[in-house]
């Protein structure tokens, strides 16, 4: 039977497990995706942070170099102007003017010209110091302004701009068409003249740059860099035409040293300079020659790297900085017009990955963390997942174990039902002998057997006597015990293996005998009938007695009708016994046989019994 709680948990047990085994499997799986997809996100963006970092890292360097090369392009600016002022004030002295020399030194002394025609400083390179000086032609007259000028030649760096490009001025000069020159060496506030009246310039690079047909503009122009070897330099010169009379008369210029020049762009502490990134290399001119090499000069005839050739290839329309993959290095390469060369550095890729790795950890440590958090959380779901199935496991073993003991229960009472129902079918419940049920199934089994054995076969109609006197006198419960009472000695005095007998109904019983001649029922009946009146079981009219009808026969095949022909033949001879007096064994007659009936020892008719006994059978 199912028990309320058992009710309960059965359904619990089916319920439950429904409703959460459909959650976590769901929330595991989510929170695996989730990790997967975070996982993936997170390489993806830091993948992306990094090229952003880099590319960033990359831009800066190169607005830094832009800085620098933009501040160095100013000072060429400020140069320029310097010598375009200077060469305004040149074409205002009147060459017609009587000479007069302000050199407090001997000419001789300090400047020379040398074979190969250029002119040389006594000591070979250049001591602006002690060499101050200026040469004045006899055909240039040294005219009130020009005078003025050079009284303030203390002067000179800042109003013209000499010092004041920040730039180191080797000398400014004046060169006339034909005829002597003039230079300044802007340090000292003296001048020197240095040349001879036969020199012709016009050949120069210098002049020809201030020629009318090639700049006709007027404005000043940058001759190439070019290697002094008196210098022991690489110098540079802008260049303005000057005019006598309004003709043009030659170049006025200002001779740059190179390297110094330079030192925006190759600074000697270039990392301090130009960042920690981008480190100078060395600037080239066009024609591959290598000038300087981190502030340093170099000395003619150095070419910049074989594999760098590609930086000297076009450069942008806008001028502007640009980078150059060069053989795994990443340049910076700067053009410089003016100088007709390129300024070229070098990114420092480490220093970049390491700047990027520091960006970046702050937000690797941040993706740890949610990482973490998110990993603690799938196990959180993992867990409770785990718990969610044991707990279901446990209610499925609980249910299956109720449902095994219940399928038991329920197995066993089916088991005793079909006992019950069996003995209820086949037993008679008053006298535990077997019912006329039995009887039938049991008289056809030994009608079956008897023709096979060809043996002969008894039946026997047992009535009690008067026995509605009897429950009339001792009430009917006692007559059920006496009716107990007289099963009870048939069923003892079956002497037989095979004998059996029957409750056939009421206060009437049925003997079957197996291989039993009619004699041999006879004698069998007579018996019992006697020890039942032996026990002297009382009765209202004397003692319990029984009348018994007897009929025999050996069954054969043709005769399927002879069963209860058999039957019909024992109640005949039951019959018989009543009316001849009772307590008596009769025998019917063998079916076509000459006697209907016999008595076996029976007694002779007798009336019924006189007066009641005392006590009843229970
Ligand atoms: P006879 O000698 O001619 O057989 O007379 P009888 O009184 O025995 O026969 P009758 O057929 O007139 O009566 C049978 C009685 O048996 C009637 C009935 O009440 C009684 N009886 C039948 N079955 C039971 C039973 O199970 N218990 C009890 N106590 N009485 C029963
Ligand atoms: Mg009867
Ligand atoms: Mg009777």
């Amino acid at each position: 039977m199912l028990t309320p709680p058992l009710r309960s948990r059965l359904r619990a047990a089916l319920s439950l497990p429904a409703a959460v085994a459909s959650i976590p499997p769901l929330g595991m799986a989510l929170s695996a995706l989730v990790l997967l997809a975070g996982s993936v996100a997170s390489w993806q963006l830091q993948q992306q942070l990094s090229e952003q970092l880099q590319q960033q890292a990359l831009r800066a360097q190169q607005l830094k170099v832009q800085t620098d090369v933009d501040r160095f392009n100013a000072s060429l600016s400020a140069a320029e102007r310097s010598i375009a002022d200077f060469a305004e004030l040149v074409s205002a002295i009147d060459p017609a003017a009587p000479f007069q020399s302000l050199a407090p030194l001997p000419f001789g002394t300090l400047v020379r010209q040398d074979p190969d025609g250029v002119w040389r400083s006594a000591a070979d390179r250049f001591q602006p110091e002690r060499q101050a000086g200026v040469w004045i032609p006899p055909s240039v007259s040294l005219t009130a302004p020009l005078r003025a000028f050079f009284s303030e030649a203390q002067a000179i760096t800042t109003v013209y701009g000499l010092g004041a490009s920040e730039m180191v001025v080797e000398n400014t000069w004046v060169l006339p068409l034909t005829g002597g020159e003039v230079i300044f060496w802007p340090a000292r506030p003296a001048f020197v003249r240095h040349a001879t009246a036969q020199l012709d310039y016009r050949p120069t690079e210098w002049v020809q740059l201030t020629a009318p047909r090639v700049n006709p503009s007027g404005k000043p122009r940058w001759t190439r860099p070019q290697y002094d070897p008196a210098a022991k330099d690489w110098l540079i010169s802008v260049v303005a035409p000057f005019a006598q009379r309004g003709r043009w008369a030659g170049s006025v210029g200002h001779d740059l040293v190179l390297r110094d020049l330079l030192r925006w762009l190759m600074p000697l502490e270039s990392r301090s300079r130009s960042g920690l990134l981008a480190q100078p290399l060395y600037v080239a001119a066009m024609d591959g020659s290598l000038l300087a090499r981190e502030g340093v000069a170099i000395a003619p005839g150095a070419l910049l790297p074989a594999d760098h050739a590609p930086v000297l290839g076009a450069a942008r329309a806008d001028g502007q900085v640009y980078s150059l993959d060069l053989k795994g290095q990443h340049l910076l390469v700067a053009p410089l017009p003016r100088l007709q060369a390129r300024a070229v550095f070098a990114v420092d890729g480490t220093a970049i990955d390491r700047l990027v790795a520091q960006e970046l950890l702050g937000l690797q440590l941040a993706l740890a963390v949610f990482m973490g958090l998110l990993l603690g959380a799938a196990l959180l779901v993992l867990s409770r997942e785990i718990g969610f199935r044991r707990r279901e496991q446990r209610l499925l073993e609980d249910r299956n174990r109720d449902l095994e003991q219940l399928v038991q229960q329920r197995t066993e009472a089916l088991e005793r039902a079909n006992r019950q129902l069996t003995q209820l079918a086949g037993e008679d419940s008053l006298t535990g002998l077997a019912n006329r049920r039995s009887f039938e199934q049991a008289l056809a089994r030994a009608w079956g057997m008897a023709r096979r054995g060809r043996e002969s076969l008894a039946l026997v109609m047992v009535d009690v006597d008067h026995f509605k006197a009897y429950n009339d006198g001792f009430g009917h419960p006692a007559g059920d015990g006496c009716l107990r009472a007289v099963a009870q000695q048939l069923r003892a005095g079956l002497r037989r293996q095979g004998d059996s007998v029957f409750r056939f109904g009421g206060e009437e019983f049925v003997l079957l005998l197996p291989d039993t001649d009619a004699e041999q029922a006879l004698h069998c009946c007579e018996l019992l009938r006697q020890e039942l009146e032996d026990q002297a079981l009382p009765h209202p009219l004397g003692v319990v007695t029984i009348s018994l009808g007897v009929a025999a026969t050996r069954p054969d095949s043709g005769n399927e009708a002879g069963m209860e022909d058999l039957l019909a033949r024992a109640e005949a001879a039951l019959y018989q016994a009543k009316r001849e007096g009772r307590n008596r064994v009769m025998l019917a007659r063998e079916p076509g046989g000459s006697a209907s009936l016999q008595q076996l020892n029976g007694p002779p008719p007798q009336p019924p019994l006189p007066s009641p006994p005392p006590q009843a059978l229970r």
